[in-house]
């Protein structure tokens, strides 16, 4: 018979040790907590499989699930000496998600869960706290409530704040319990109000209501998203948990808190939490409260007037941070953990692998592996490569003088400027629209993480360290400045005041996250280094990798940047990015217009000095290493002029009539020029203009050769080549360029000529091609074009709809498409180092820079990468973690 619910707690658990895949993270780890003898509270787990069986079969459970949480129910009942529904001694059960990949805040949780009239009574009297009772039978209501009958949350706040006005209270510790029981008679008729029944008092039913609700808010919005947005299948599933509850609002003496054994932000060693007494483990995360610190030094810090829980409560604290140090060499990781005191009873609710800043990551990983507790490796494999982007962006400089307007809790590093919004939605609309914005929110929910996603960086004006806008910015990798309590929103007007001052929807400011500045305009930003933990990282990174890392660079900055982010070369020189410089467009268009040869060679003429000093200076910076160039390759009308003024300029500079040019122009038109007379092509009816590039290639090297002695490497590329021919007749003229510079300079060139692989039938026939190409360079953006038949220029009008309808998983001009491009690489690998067996193969396509696309990469047996500059450090760790896991 099929297992679907496994039980933990009392110094063991059922399954197999961190089996993630079957019980998910949280249930996984609870039970590796309770087999390292720790206290946890008893529960059990109804599997991942559970959860996929339930979806398969139209939402029903399989037949024998009921029957094994009746079972697990009893023993879990035997374990706490308390059952279920008992008015006398009521056992009462936590709900929780728990999904093989973290994803915080999104699912659903119930608390407080087998509480009635007469198991409230009995709870009352068993903890000779009357009160105590009836806040967590209030809680469970409104909890239960919203998750699973969908009777909003903010029904029952309305009937609380109403209350409190009533009487003048602030706190809800000023309701007496008399006062809660009068509450609680008023939630129960909301509800009945609104769904026409009673809310269910059967501890039964309410379980199975819970567990329904936790399976189903799988499928709910904010899960979607976030699966989408960090790549975790819906096949995967969540968990579900249940557990004994154990009471962190059972007084003074009662606490609930969150840590992480060192800090997420910024990686030191050192406890980093909060907790709030006298509390359960909603409030901590709400932000509702402003929870205390953890630890002296951090009380000391912050200037927190209220004592930390180091000071309120010393032995509970040693306890628990000898729990983290046994949590952290067990796992051999930084963990993020939940606990409740209940009095003075320590219990452990969660832990797992804490989510970091890339900076945190670094260091943390570097550290480690100081410590002897993880390897080089282990320590490559530990950062996410797309994560480094935030260790890549830009900081305010030392010397900007700040004007700054509010301050709040440093949440998540980076600086970032763009203009206020308040609204997620607008912050995804104005980002649409090519704004850089900052959302700017009393605080944050897991409704507004498309917004969060949008923005350039997060301001909230309430919540600590933890606050879900914490905790998302820093995964997010964007700035964000947390609990910025001065900041007052007035959401009508769309404004906020701080310190006297008022800010408008629109305006520019600057949020420091390292500080937790908020700033009036935009900061004078400077560029990050890139030494210390990172070079490190990078260092052992480079030991791991198989495949080269170059850039896609053609300005002489873009290069030189390419070349401190470690750049082993230039995988694509776009050479018509060359064209387009101010000065000299004259002569390009000239080039284009001219009626005849003899005018396209006099204007090429005027081209040549140009590309060639252009060249000079790519090969200066670059030294020895290769320097992939391509030839002209965009449609020719792409650089006709576009005013009469234009057209004019020409007409001065070639004394034609401006009439025949414009006429000349018109006629350069095409329908379809993506897949019109671009790339080889050019080169094949306009042998001149190949020619005159081929030569400022070969002159430039001949010229930096003598100059610096280092010997130029360039790797002539053709691009949009379909058939071998095409390639045959291009490469006979490039060699005689190449024999007619060697003759006039007396410098033999170094160099390789090659193809992009950018159309299905190159690909196809990369055997015919290799024939006459010393390597093939994978254009992945126009062979995703042509592959499927997209248009790259058009296809961004729709694809959200087609991401939205899970068609693609992924935008495919991002992320390769392994299965259809990824089968053509792989053919044209195969059969391209069939017919030439030292073939160097490389990608240049935008899919160079992207993790996944990297690791098909070094499956598909590629020696190189080509990417932006920026993103040339992501790929050197993608590299390398493709290489350790291919070979693990
Ligand atoms: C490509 O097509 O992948 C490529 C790198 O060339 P371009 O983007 O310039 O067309
Ligand atoms: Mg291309």
């Amino acid at each position: 018979m099929a297992k679907w619910v496994y039980a933990f707690g009392g110094g063991s658990a059922e399954g197999e040790k961190g089996d993630k895949n079957l019980l998910g993270g949280k249930g996984a780890n609870l039970a590796e907590m309770a087999r390292l003898g720790l206290p946890v509270p008893p529960g059990f787990t109804l599997t991942t499989e559970v959860c996929t069986a339930f979806y398969r079969n139209n939402r029903e459970y399989p037949a024998e699930l009921e029957s094994q949480v009746e079972a697990a129910l009893a023993d879990l009942e035997k374990k706490v000496g308390k059952r279920f529904g008992d008015p006398e001694n009521p056992l009462l059960v936590s709900v929780r998600s728990g999904a093989r990949a973290s994803m915080p805040g999104m699912m659903d949780t119930v608390l407080n869960l087998g509480l009635n009239d007469e198991t409230a009574e009995g709870l009352a009297e068993l903890s000779g706290d009357r009160r105590f009772a009836l806040d967590s039978y209030r809680r469970f209501i409104t909890m239960y409530s919203d998750v699973v009958l969908g009777v909003s949350h903010s029904t029952f706040e309305e009937i609380l704040e109403r209350f409190k006005e009533d009487r003048d209270y602030t706190l809800d510790t000023e309701i007496a319990a008399a006062e809660w029981e009068e509450i609680i008679a008023e939630y129960k008729a909301a509800v009945r109000k609104a769904l026409g029944e009673p809310f269910p008092t059967d501890p039964r039913d309410q379980l199975w209501g819970a567990i329904g609700a936790v399976f189903s808010s799988w499928m709910n919005d904010r899960a979607i998203t976030y699966r989408r947005m960090y790549d975790i299948p819906e096949s995967w599933g969540t968990a579900v948990n249940v557990q004994a509850m154990v009471f962190g609002n059972m007084g003074e003496t009662s606490a609930t808190g969150v840590a992480f054994t060192r800090d997420p932000s910024t990686g030191e060693k050192g406890y980093y939490g909060e907790f709030l007494i006298n509390a359960q483990g909603e409030d901590v995360v709400a932000g509702i409260r402003t929870p205390q610190c953890l630890t002296k030094v951090m009380r000391e810090k912050m200037g927190d007037p209220q004592p930390s829980m180091e000071e309120a409560m010393p032995q509970v604290y040693a306890q628990l941070i000898d729990v983290f140090d046994r949590l952290e060499r067990h796992y051999r990781d930084m963990q993020d953990i939940e606990f409740t005191v209940e009095r003075g009873t320590l219990w452990m609710l969660q832990t797992r692998a804490g989510k970091r800043t890339a900076r945190a990551a670094l260091k943390i990983a570097v550290d480690m592996v100081a410590d002897g507790l993880i390897g080089e490796e282990e320590a490559v494999l530990r950062v996410e490569p797309s994560a480094l982007d935030q260790l890549l962006h830009p900081t305010i400089d030392e010397s900007y003088e700040r004007d700054v307007i509010a301050k709040g809790l440093p949440a998540s590093p980076g600086a970032a400027a763009g203009k206020v919004v308040f609204d997620a939605d607008e912050a995804e609309h104005m980002a649409k629209l090519g704004e850089k914005v900052i959302l700017v929110r009393v605080e944050t929910s897991p409704e507004d993480i498309h917004g969060m996603h949008a923005a350039q960086a997060i301001v909230t004006a309430r919540g600590g360290m933890t606050s879900h806008a914490a905790v998302v910015a820093r995964g997010m990798g964007r700035p964000c400045v947390s609990g910025a309590g001065e900041i007052k929103i007035d959401v009508a007007a769309r404004t906020f005041t701080a310190r006297g001052r008022k800010v408008h929807e629109g305006d520019m400011i600057t949020v420091d996250g390292a500080t937790g500045e908020v700033l009036a305009g935009e900061a004078k930003m400077i560029k990050p280094e890139l030494t210390g933990d990172f070079a490190s990282l990078m260092v052992w990174a480079d030991r791991a990798r198989r495949m080269k890392v170059r850039t896609n660079a053609e300005t002489p900055l873009d290069v030189q940047t390419a070349k401190e982010f470690g750049a082993e070369g230039i995988g694509l020189c776009r050479t018509e990015h060359m064209f387009f410089d101010a000065d000299r467009i004259a002569a390009v268009r000239e080039m284009i217009l001219a009626e005849d040869q003899s005018g396209r060679i006099k204007a090429l003429s005027k081209i040549l000095p140009m590309q060639r000093d252009d060249f000079a200076e790519i090969f200066r910076i670059m030294e020895d290493r290769p320097c992939t160039i391509r030839l002209l390759d965009p449609p020719l009308h792409e650089f006709l002029p576009h005013t009469d003024e234009d057209v004019k300029a020409v007409a001065e500079a070639t004394g034609l009539p401006a009439a025949g040019l414009m006429e000349r122009a018109k006629s350069l038109a095409e329908t379809n020029p993506m897949l019109g007379h671009r790339g080889c092509r050019l080169g094949i009816t306009y042998p001149e203009i190949y020619e005159m590039q081929a030569r400022a290639i070969f002159e430039a090297q001949a010229i930096v050769e003598k100059e610096t002695g280092f010997k130029p490497v360039a790797e002539v590329m053709i691009p949009l080549v379909a058939v071998a021919k095409e390639l045959e007749i291009l490469k006979v003229r490039i060699e005689a360029i190449a024999r007619k510079v060697e003759k006039e300079t007396g410098t033999a060139p170094v160099y390789l000529i090659g193809t992009m692989i950018e159309l299905p039938r190159a690909a196809l026939r990369a055997a015919d091609i290799a024939a006459h190409a010393e390597f093939f360079s994978f254009g992945t953006n126009d062979l995703t074009q042509t592959t499927f038949g997209l248009s790259r220029d058009d296809a961004g009008k729709f694809l959200g709809d087609y991401l939205e309808a899970q068609i693609f998983e992924k935008d495919p001009f991002v992320s390769l498409d392994q299965e259809g491009v990824g089968d053509l690489i792989k053919i044209a690998v195969e059969r391209g180092r069939g017919a030439r067996e030292n073939l160097k193969l490389g990608i240049c396509g935008e899919h160079g820079g992207d993790p996944a696309s990297i690791r098909f990469c070094e499956e598909a047996g590629l020696d190189y990468v080509s990417c932006s500059p920026y993103r040339v450090p992501i790929a050197r760790l993608a590299a390398a973690q493709a290489a350790l896991k291919k070979s693990a």
